[in-house]
C-alpha cells in the first residue's frame, strides 16, 4: 500500500535507512520504525494517514531530527514520516511581507532566501543549517534572536496540516489580525507532531535591519553575569541577542571548532551580546550604555567584534555549544527558563541541586529570555546514579522553576523524554483538558504516540 502511495524508492525497509531514523539529538535513545516514508506531498500525506489510521498504525513526523526532547523518535515502531522531500519555497510576497514555504526546508536556507529580497525572518535556532522549518513550528522553536523578535509562533499566520484521519484543513487565514473562532494556527505551533502533519506554512517576513553590534564579555561571577542581563533590559535596551556561556563550556567549544576565545584566569562566564538596527551611531550608544551598567557586575574587560569574520566566529562558538558538550560526554540537556530577573536564582538552585544528587552540569542559554540551558554531564555516573539519581535532581530543578514563576521547558518541547515531568508544570485538570485536545484531533492515537503524555 505504501509503494502505491509514495512510489517504490520513497519506503525504505533497510537496516540503514531505520537505524539512521531511529535516533534524534536526544541523549543516546534509539527506536527503530518498521518503515520510513518519504512522502511528495499532502496528498500522499492525507493517503498514508487514512491507512494508518484505519489500521491503527502508529505513525511519526519528522523533520531533520535535531529534536532535543525525543519527539521525532518511534517509540512505538511503526512508520517515520519523513517531510524532507517537502523542500519547496513556495512563495515569497514582497508586497505582503509574507512567505509561503513547505516544511522541509531548512531553516538557514529560508533565511537566507528572503534577506536576498531585503527581509527578515529571525527565528534562528543554533540548529539552523539543518533544521526544518516544519520541526521549528512543531517544537515552537527560538533561538537567540528570540529575545528581540519573539518565537516561531510569533512568524506563523496559518498553515496547511493533514489531520490523523486523512483530512487536510487551513489553519486560519494569510492576515496579521484575526480574531475567527478558535486560534488553531497557535494550536498546532508546538504541538509536537501530536496532532496533525504540518505540510504548508504561511510566514510573517519584517524588513531586515542593516547594522548590528557584537561583544563578547567575561565575568569573574556567573551569577553576576546572570544579574547584569535583566539590568540591560531596565536601562531600556532590547538587544538582538542576550547569551550565557559558563567558562567550562567554552573549553568544550574550543575543543571542538576552531574558535579562539581569550579565557583569562578567574573568569567564570561570558556575555554576548548583539544590538542591531539600521543606525550604526545610535547603536554604538547602546553599548556605551550597555558597557557602563556591566562594570557594575564584576566583568573584566568588553571585548567588540570589530570584523564580520569575528562576528561569525563568536556566533559559530556560541551556536556549537550543545554538540561541543555532547562530543564531551553522554548528557542530558534541561531547556529551563524563568522570568528573566529570577535567573541568577535559578542558575545557583542548579548548581545546589547538583551538589545534592552528585553530578556536574554546564550551563549556556538564551539569557535574554530566561532560558537556561542545563547540560547534566554524564562523565563517570554510574548506571545506577544516571538513572534514578538524576532524575530526582532534574525533578528539583523543575519545581524551582516553576516556583520562580517559569516552567519546564522554553524551546524544545516535552517529547518523550520530559513528560514523565509534566505534572510539575500542570496540574492533573491542566493535563485532561490537553488530553481531550489530544482526543478530538486523533481518536484512535496513532499520530505521534507516546509523546507530551503518558
Ligand atoms: C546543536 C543544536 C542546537 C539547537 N539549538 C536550538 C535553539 O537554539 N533553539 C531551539 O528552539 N531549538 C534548538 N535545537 C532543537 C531543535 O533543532 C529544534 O527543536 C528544531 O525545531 C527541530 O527541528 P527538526 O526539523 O530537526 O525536527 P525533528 O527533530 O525532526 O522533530 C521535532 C518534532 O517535530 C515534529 N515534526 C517535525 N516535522 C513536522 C511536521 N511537518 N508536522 C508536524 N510535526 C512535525 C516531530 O514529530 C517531533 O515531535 C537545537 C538542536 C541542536 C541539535
Amino acid at each position: 500500500m505504501f509503494r502505491k502511495i509514495c512510489g517504490v524508492p520513497h519506503v525504505l525497509t533497510d537496516q540503514e535507512s531505520l537505524s539512521d531514523h531511529s535516533h534524534d539529538y536526544t541523549e543516546d535513545l534509539r527506536f527503530p520504525p518498521e518503515v520510513v516514508l518519504k512522502p511528495g506531498s499532502a496528498k500522499e500525506i492525507s493517503s498514508i494517514l487514512k491507512y494508518c489510521n484505519e489500521k491503527k498504525i502508529p505513525v511519526t513526523p519528522r523533520g531533520a531530527g535535531t529534536g532535543l526532547s525525543g519527539g521525532a523518535l518511534p517509540v512505538f515502531a511503526g512508520v517515520v514520516l519523513s517531510t524532507v522531500r517537502l523542500n519547496r519555497i513556495i512563495r515569497i510576497d514582497e508586497r505582503n511581507l509574507q512567505a509561503v514555504a513547505e516544511p522541509g526546508v531548512i531553516n538557514q536556507e529560508f533565511q537566507d532566501a528572503v534577506i536576498e529580497k531585503g527581509l527578515f525572518y529571525p527565528p534562528d535556532p543554533a540548529s539552523r543549517g539543518s533544521c526544518f522549518l516544519g520541526g521549528n513550528l512543531a517544537e515552537c522553536a527560538g533561538g537567540p534572536r528570540a529575545v528581540k523578535y519573539g518565537v516561531t509562533k510569533d512568524y506563523v499566520l496559518n498553515c496547511e496540516v493533514v489531520l490523523p484521519n486523512g483530512e487536510i484543513i487551513w489553519t486560519g487565514a494569510n492576515v496579521l489580525k484575526n480574531s475567527t473562532g478558535y486560534n488553531l494556527t497557535q494550536l498546532i505551533i508546538g504541538s509536537e507532531g501530536t496532532l496533525g502533519v504540518i505540510t504548508k506554512i504561511v510566514f510573517r517576513l519584517i524588513p531586515l535591519p542593516t547594522e548590528n553590534l557584537l561583544m563578547l564579555v567575561p565575568f569573574f561571577d556567573a551569577r553576576k553575569a546572570c544579574e547584569a542581563v535583566s539590568a540591560i533590559f531596565r536601562a531600556g535596551i532590547t538587544p538582538s541577542g542576550l547569551e550565557f556561556m559558563e567558562r567550562e563550556c567554552i573549553e568544550y567549544v574550543m575543543k571542538y571548532v576552531d574558535v579562539k576565545i581569550p579565557l583569562k584566569e578567574g573568569i567564570k562566564a561570558h556575555l554576548l551580546i548583539e544590538v542591531d538596527g539600521n543606525d550604526r551611531d545610535v547603536l554604538m550608544k547602546e553599548c556605551e550604555k550597555i558597557s557602563d551598567i556591566l562594570q557594575n557586575f564584576d566583568c573584566d574587560e568588553v571585548l567588540f567584534a570589530d570584523t564580520a569574520q569575528r562576528k561569525a566566529e563568536l556566533w559559530k562558538a556560541r551556536r556549537a555549544a550543545g554538540e561541543a558538550v555532547k562530543s564531551h560526554s553522554i548528557y542530558k540537556e534541561e531547556d529551563t527558563v524563568v522570568p528573566r530577573a529570577e535567573l541568577p536564582v535559578l542558575l545557583e538552585g542548579v548548581k545546589q541541586i547538583g551538589k545534592k544528587y552528585g553530578f556536574k552540569s554546564v550551563c549556556y542559554g538564551h539569557a535574554g529570555d530566561g532560558n537556561l540551558h542545563v547540560n547534566i554531564i554524564r562523565e563517570n555516573l554510574s548506571e545506577e546514579d544516571w538513572n534514578e539519581k538524576v532524575p530526582r535532581g532534574i525533578r528539583e530543578i523543575f519545581e524551582l522553576c516553576v516556583k520562580l514563576g517559569g516552567t519546564i521547558s522554553g524551546e524544545h518541547g516535552i517529547g518523550f523524554v520530559q513528560k514523565k515531568y509534566l505534572d510539575i508544570a500542570f496540574t492533573p485538570v491542566q493535563i485532561d483538558v490537553m488530553k481531550g485536545i489530544k482526543k478530538v484531533f486523533d481518536p484512535n492515537g496513532i499520530l505521534n504516540p507516546g509523546k507530551i503524555f503518558s
